[in-house]
């Protein structure tokens, strides 16, 4: 069996070693009951894999001493950056959306107030929800064996989510779209270094909303005649894109 994966702090690798108490403790020692001289991985958020052995187990830590160490995080795949800006949805469809997005190779995930959004993060929740979702994306990119973890990050609205981007593919998944398939878009110009798809919450978008990401070079697109609920476009937009230029 291949050494478990567990996904670390950059912080605690040092002079080639690195040590544990805590929950990475209890998971190694207590649960999976490794010992000295069993292999472990240990990838950290920014996608660095240190491969290592146990070297000793204490009372209430366990240190491993590292052996090599690769960079491997998602960008070694051919796959381009795909960004998921997904407007809050209700409840926690948003704990499917950064499972699934990370399962299906999101590089990062950036959540908005859309004008429809009926949740709302008032600003003393926003830290508390950060860091949620983003032990979301961790576990679920422990669990598939990614080397990085996607992160997550929280902007007020969608003038600043459309106007901060950079990514050379910029799509808006609009079902009011009729002209514009997705397919057209995934046809010309070949495969793009970055691609942020914007996805509205159960509402929709606003028509002002689609005006202001397209002022910002975000093409419309359609994903057929049904209406999909917003986790199901995040995960099948994703999966298309991941077939067309990635490695599904
Ligand atoms: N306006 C929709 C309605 O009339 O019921 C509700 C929005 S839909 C539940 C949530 C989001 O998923 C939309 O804002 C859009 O981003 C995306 N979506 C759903 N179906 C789509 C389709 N057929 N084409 C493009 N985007 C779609």
């Amino acid at each position: 069996m291949s050494a478990r994966r567990f996904m670390i702090n950059s912080r605690t690798v040092r002079d080639g070693y690195a040590s544990f108490d805590g929950d990475i403790y209890n998971h190694m020692v207590r649960v999976l009951r490794l010992g000295t001289g069993d292999a472990v991985q240990l990838a950290d958020e920014k996608g660095m894999v240190y491969y290592g052995t146990i070297n000793q187990v204490a009372k209430e830590w366990v240190a491993v001493k590292i052996t090599s160490s690769v960079l491997a995080s998602e960008s070694d795949s051919n796959a381009p950056h795909i960004t998921i800006c997904q407007a809050l949805p209700k409840g926690d469809k948003i704990d499917l959306i950064l499972q699934k997005g990370t399962e299906l190779g999101a590089h990062d995930f950036w959540l908005f107030g859309g004008r429809r959004s009926v949740a709302k993060i008032r600003d003393d929740q926003q830290v508390g929800k950060l860091e949620r979702w983003n032990r979301i994306t961790a576990e679920a990119a422990r669990q598939c064996g990614r080397p990085d973890i996607p992160e997550v990050t929280w902007l007020p609205s969608a003038v600043e989510a459309a106007s901060d981007t950079g990514h050379e593919l910029r799509l808006i998944l609009w079902e009011g779209e009729k002209d514009h398939s997705l397919k057209d878009s995934l046809s010309v110009g070949g495969k793009p270094s970055s691609v942020i798809v914007a996805i509205g919450p159960e509402g929709g978008f606003d028509p002002l909303e689609v005006r202001h990401f397209s002022q910002h070079g975000f093409q419309p697109v359609s994903l057929g005649t049904r209406i999909l609920r917003t986790e199901t476009a995040s995960i099948a937009i994703l999966a298309i894109l991941q077939y067309t230029w990635g490695e599904m």
